[in-house]
């Protein structure tokens, strides 16, 4: 070995006549301009190196790189040199062919860097991607051009237009990869770089390839209409198929038509909330004075009290997770059910090819069905997930104080219960958290943790850690009856009824806010979660006195047994094992006679109107959160919306849309509303940190940054 030489991110040694490149930039390898220009010098000094006939390029701790460093999006860093499509450019052209060893991760412009190298190798199970769609971009650093040129026109729209990576060894067979090896991949590189080295000539190029694929134009005319289908459309999966359709010209051509459509999306408002959402989610989980240091609890099995919808997802979140769980009913017969229920859902994944016989045994394994508390004793955490009342909840609280070991964390799935109270039916309030998980609860990826007056710093870190290893996207909320989720959709559902008595109908009103992307437009939506859920509510709610949340229309469909799907019919009719919503006559005239009681002469909404009113609501309601600090930034408020009730990332969440359109504009808006003869005026009154930051020229951003 002679020859070493190494900067920070960047170490280079050279073995006989091959010099092995190592970057490294933790935590996944991206490509931010420190690395690229650190590459940039090791590949020249190699390159001036007489003695180095190939170059292996490899990424530090068992991966290549995740790609491109997204924060550098959008400013003067992506563009200063060397720019990644110029150090792709100068290893391609380059006279020393460039081996690219591949293992981990190796996506977006980590996979464009690879295959700007001359040969490339590969650990079978190394992930390869070009998941850059999914930020509301495409691939700008020659991906789109160079990838069809090795795995043909199906494969590159695969990759490039849905963004999901997949494993090495499915691209065996393409001349992406030269070799595909189950282990000594750093052995298997300097192979082929010394053989290629032998050889000498020009090295092999990935953009001397031709696209010749007959299937091509009706492959792209597929992916276009698909890419239109989409709700909303997506502007980036659209440029996607047009930069692949570009890999048919000239390369040069159809790289300047990839950057344009590149510049075109980074600077575009889906890509802006795409990533606004992607730094959101990682943002959310920060709690100011619970610092990432704080240690976790151990978690190393569960218990899930009550079998009902919401115990049996949580259960299967754990078993998913491998956690063994034990599962805590009243009688034999629920019991029995709750455990047929997870039951077939494993089984559901057998069925689907997701899951082998002997995984599910395994997992089914991790379930203890009990009907005695004692089988609780050592659970690190139970999550609490009986019927939504008070006394109910405080007596299993009481009895899981008396059993569970110390040091275990008691958590509740109230939706809208007070946590502070209920920690008050145990000993150790400091044990007690909420876990709000959403429906179906192993299918949701959000949970809203509710952090009590009392919980102690580790166990909210611990809960927090916890929702990582289930998969969830977790965001903390302070105590109030909704949090922030379910609080905001009261708010929302509350001006949807006021809309039916002005004249519009449950379709017109989910099909308006559903064209601007929504999931699942308001009435769909309490159709699938149960009317009589938010009947209860409302009966409490006066039963305490409180005003605003008064909807007699919505009380006369559930007096009328309409609870939603589950009944058959709700705000629509539903045929028996269908889940297709279907205008109902019934709920016409429950309509009709409600306004005639109203005196109301029904009039048109337009689709800006009822979209506006609903997503205003949101945010009005999410301003009075943030005032109260329930929600600790405007960001934690948009990853609710979009990880847990289907508002579309490509609208960055309810507050980023407002922050897009100016609060001056909204609260404009909302004193539009509130003139409405039959409005609330009440309910548009803007909350006071909106009106403040309008009147200040500021944004949510700018309060959340504030706040940092
Ligand atoms: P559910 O009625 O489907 O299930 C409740 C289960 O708890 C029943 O199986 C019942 O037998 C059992 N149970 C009642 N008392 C018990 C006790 N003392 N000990 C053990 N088991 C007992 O209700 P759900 O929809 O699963 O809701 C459970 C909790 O989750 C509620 O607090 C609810 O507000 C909350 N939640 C529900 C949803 C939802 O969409 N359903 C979403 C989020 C949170």
């Amino acid at each position: 070995m002679s020859g070493a030489g190494s900067s920070r991110h960047v170490h280079l040694r050279v073995d006989g006549s091959v010099a092995v490149i190592t970057f490294g930039n933790p935590p996944v390898n991206s490509l931010g301009h420190p690395v690229r220009a650190e590459l940039a010098a090791a590949l020249a000094e190699a390159a001036g190196d007489a003695a180095v006939g190939a170059v292996v390029l490899v990424g530090e701790d068992g991966r290549f790189s995740a790609g491109a460093d997204i924060r550098e999006f959008g400013t003067p860093l992506a563009a200063r040199a060397p720019t990644l499509p110029q150090l792709i450019a100068a290893i391609e052209e380059g006279s020393k062919p460039v081996v690219a060893a591949i293992a981990g991760h190796c996506l977006g412009g980590g996979l464009e860097l690879a295959l700007g190298c001359h040969y490339r190798v590969a650990l079978a199970d190394a992930r390869l991607g070009l998941p850059e769609v999914k930020l509301g971009l495409l691939p700008g650093a020659g991906g789109t051009q160079r990838l069809p040129r090795l795995v043909g026109v199906e494969n590159a729209l695969r990759l490039i237009v849905r963004g999901d990576p997949v494993a090495a060894r499915t691209l065996a067979a393409t001349p992406l990869l030269d070799r595909v090896v189950e282990g000594g991949l750093l052995d298997a590189a300097l192979e082929v770089a010394r053989a290629a080295a032998a050889r000498g000539g020009a090295p092999p190029r990935v953009r001397d390839r031709a696209v010749d694929d007959p299937e091509a134009e009706a492959l792209l005319q597929a992916a276009r209409a698909a890419a239109e289908a989409g709700r909303p459309p997506s502007g980036a999966a659209l440029r996607c198929v047009e930069a692949v359709a570009a890999a048919r010209l000239p390369f040069a051509q159809g790289l300047g038509t990839e950057r344009a459509l590149f510049l075109e999306l980074v600077a575009g408002e889906e890509s802006r909330a795409l990533r606004h959402v992607f730094f959101a989610e990682r943002t959310a989980s920060r709690v100011a004075d619970v610092p990432e240091s704080t240690p976790a609890r151990e978690v190393r099995g569960a218990g899930v009290v009550g079998g009902g919808t919401m115990g049996v997802g949580i259960a299967l979140c754990f078993l998913e997770a491998g956690l063994p769980v034990t599962l805590l009913e009243v009688a034999q017969g629920p019991l029995d059910q709750a455990v047929a229920r997870i039951r077939a859902v494993v089984d559901g994944l057998v069925r689907k090819g997701r899951l082998s016989p002997e995984q599910r045994d395994r997992r089914m394994a991790l379930l203890g069905p009990t009907l005695s508390y004692e089988d609780l004793a050592t659970a690190d955490i139970v999550v609490e997930a009986v019927f939504e009342e008070m006394g109910v909840k405080e007596q299993v609280f009481g009895r899981l104080d008396r059993v569970l070991r110390t040091g275990a964390i008691l958590a509740t799935n109230t939706s809208t219960l007070d946590v502070d109270r209920l920690a008050l039916a145990t000993g150790r309030p400091a044990d007690v958290v909420g876990t709000h998980f959403f429906s179906p609860a192993h299918r949701m990826r959000l949970l809203e943790v509710v952090r009590g007056a009392r919980t102690a710093p580790d166990v909210l870190a611990t809960v927090l850690k916890l929702a990582r290893t289930l998969g969830k996207t977790a965001v903390v909320a302070g105590v109030c009856d909704g949090f922030i989720g379910n609080r905001m959709v009261g708010r929302y559902l509350h001006q949807a009824m006021l809309m039916l008595d002005e004249g519009s109908s449950p379709a017109a009103i989910d099909a308006a806010v559903e064209r601007f992307g929504v999931a699942m437009g308001p009435f769909r939506m309490s159709d699938l979660a149960g009317n009589d859920v938010g009947w209860r509510i409302r009966k409490r709610h006066a039963a305490e006195k409180r005003a605003g949340s008064a909807a007699p229309l919505a009380d006369a469909l559930c007096e009328s047994g309409r609870f939603g799907q589950k009944t058959g019919g709700g705000w629509y009719d539903y045929a028996p094992g269908e889940r297709r919503a279907l205008a109902s006559p019934q709920v016409g005239e429950l309509i009709d006679a409600h306004r005639r009681r109203l005196g109301r002469a029904p009039r048109a909404l337009d689709d800006e109107e009822i979209v506006d009113r609903l997503v205003l609501a949101l945010v009005n309601e999410g301003a009075r959160l943030l005032e109260e600090r329930i929600a600790a930034r405007a960001s934690d408020i948009d990853v609710v919306y979009v990880a847990g009730y289907g508002f579309p990332a490509t609208r960055g969440g309810p507050m980023f849309h407002a922050d897009g359109r100016g609060l001056a504009r909204v609260v404009a808006r909302m004193r539009d509303f509130a003139a409405n003869p039959h409005a609330d005026p009440a309910f548009w009154t803007p909350a006071p940190l909106l009106a403040r930051l309008a009147g200040s020229g500021r944004s949510f951003a700018d309060f959340d940054a504030e706040g940092a």
